[in-house]
């Protein structure tokens, strides 16, 4: 049998891109490595605890805003099990021993900041202005034109860091506005204004978190598949993408059966992807050369801690914490120690009381695990269970510094590293999200969605933005390949 469209990944963007062209009626099997689907978007199981990988909260998903149309246009929004955050403070960063408030709603967001901040209420507006202007490249408006977005290379090409300092004059409160910086793998010298103000501006829209575990989008997702005529396999590794000298034939799976396919789409990063694709006139090695030269974030380490019952209350908010001086990972003066933080509490009810896991997530550089790199997991040995403790240890020291004692609530923890990353989602060095975007040379990050086989195609968070809104919008650019843009925006945009 031959699939129309072969997806390698059921990562977000692959799951969704199977759900958009099942949808439209193109026969699709999506292949998965790993017994769970869903890439960042699983959620395991520890115990009777279920700790979500690499979701914390999403945006932009109150009716008539963007995330809310692209998921009721895939079929799942209203399946969707969602606790809003506070709006007084859906993030708290904490910075220089004060703490401030991100509001929902842009004026809300400002006249929070201004009430520390008056002399800056101006700029603030100037400052929530330009982060619309870029949320407004993917409005429903823009997708009842025709158009899923507008060009926005301007952006690229601006650095977050300087237009923030541009903007707002008080250097604390240039600080404070990038205090979630980590949600990015934000750095300095680097870190678009694009990406910056795509999520800034979606979350400032509504944040909200899912209700026990993300996992809910990536099995209603399967279901749209399934209920088109699509297929969705677990424990699907593909080993080879198969081609001859006119394009992609189809894919080999777990080294020993072949799948035939007219199309394929990767969800996998670029990088590997190309690995996994066999050398072939089409594909030139200048353009290997520059995928494989792109740098990637660092990776994230995550501490889950299973608390007490009833010891902790639940708190609604995310709490971001900053040591040192600079709101910006800064891995060259402080390398392997913990100078940026994120709190995040799951959500396990639409009313929880009481913290079950919180999650703490700081920056980790792949080198720093470098040492069991040839290990897998479960399997990596003492020395790295020791490694996990001492930097769990080092977080703790560093909450306390800013008042947070979580410990005595502790009951369990668990911790994943780059490593952890890797090897369940294939990223290189576990890199946390892709590719990075650097404003200094934005045509050289920019990876198409077409490669240089006519009937392989990109998806996923290396593309354009990453999160669960740059990969939904990156997985309809991707499927505007195959169905037409103007077609599909109006689609999407009419839901
Ligand atoms: C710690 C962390 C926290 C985050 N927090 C947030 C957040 O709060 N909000 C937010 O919006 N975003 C967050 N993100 C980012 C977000 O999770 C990702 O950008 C997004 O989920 C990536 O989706 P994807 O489809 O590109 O890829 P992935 O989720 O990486 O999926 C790729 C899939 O491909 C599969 N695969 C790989 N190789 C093969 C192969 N050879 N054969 C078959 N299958 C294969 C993998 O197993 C995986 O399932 C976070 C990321 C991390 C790491």
């Amino acid at each position: 049998m031959e699939y129309d469209i072969i997806i390698i990944g059921s990562g977000l963007g692959g799951l969704e891109c199977g759900a958009i062209l099942s949808k439209e009626g193109y026969n699709v099997c999506v292949l998965e490595k790993n017994s769970n689907f869903g890439g960042c978007f699983q959620t395991y199981q520890r115990g009777s605890h279920r700790l979500d990988t690499g979701i914390h909260y999403v945006g932009s998903l109150d009716d008539g805003q963007i995330m809310n149309q692209y998921f009721k246009y895939l079929g799942i929004m209203d399946k969707l099990k969602l606790r809003k955050l506070d709006e007084e403070a859906f993030d708290q960063i904490h910075y220089h021993g004060k703490v401030y408030n991100f509001a929902m709603g842009h004026e809300r967001f400002v006249d929070t900041l201004a009430q520390q901040f008056p002399a800056e209420r101006q700029n603030l507006q100037r400052y929530v202005e330009k982060l619309k202007e870029v949320g407004d490249l993917i409005s429903i408006e823009t997708l009842r034109q025709g158009v899923i977005a507008t060009e926005g290379m301007r952006y690229f090409c601006t650095s977050a860091a300087r237009l923030i300092s541009e903007t707002i004059g008080n250097p604390d409160l240039q600080d404070i506005v990038a205090g979630s910086a980590l949600l990015y793998g934000g750095i300095r010298d680097m870190s678009t204004f694009y990406g910056h103000a795509m999520i800034n501006n979606s979350y400032i829209e509504s944040a909200y978190r899912f209700v026990d575990g993300t996992i809910q989008v990536s099995d209603e997702l399967i279901k749209v598949i399934r209920a088109n005529g699509g297929t969705v396999l677990n424990n699907a590794e593909v080993t080879r993408i198969v081609t001859d000298d006119t394009g992609a034939k189809g894919v080999m799976v777990n080294g020993e059966e072949f799948m035939a396919a007219r199309n394929i789409i990767s969800n996998v990063h670029p990088q590997r992807t190309l690995e996994l694709t066999d050398k072939c006139r089409l594909i030139k090695n200048a353009y290997i050369t520059r995928i494989n030269s792109l740098p990637n974030t660092y990776g994230i380490f995550s501490v889950y801690l299973i608390m007490k019952p009833k010891s902790l209350k639940y708190n609604n908010f995310n709490v971001y914490l900053h040591g040192y001086n600079s709101v910006w990972y800064d891995r060259q003066n402080y390398p392997g120690h913990t100078t940026n933080c994120m709190i995040s509490m799951q959500a396990h009810t639409v009313d929880s009381e009481w913290a079950e896991v919180v999650t703490i997530l700081t920056p980790m550089y792949f080198e720093e695990v470098a040492e069991w790199a040839d290990s897998k997991p479960e399997h990596r040995g003492e020395r790295y269970r020791l490694f996990k403790e001492a930097k769990t240890r080092q977080i703790f020291d560093f909450i306390r510094q800013h008042g947070i004692d979580l410990e005595p609530h502790v009951e369990s923890i668990y911790t994943t590293t780059p490593l952890s990353y890797r090897d369940y989602t294939a990223t290189p060095e576990g890199s946390a999200y892709g590719i990075i975007k650097d404003y200094k040379c934005p045509q050289v990050g920019f990876v198409s969605t077409r490669t240089k086989l006519g009937n392989l195609y990109l998806t996923g968070q290396n593309l354009n933005v990453h999160g669960a809104l740059g990969v939904t919008l990156t997985a309809i650019i991707t499927c505007s390949e195959f169905l037409g843009q103007e077609y599909l925006a109006k689609k999407v945009g009419n839901a």
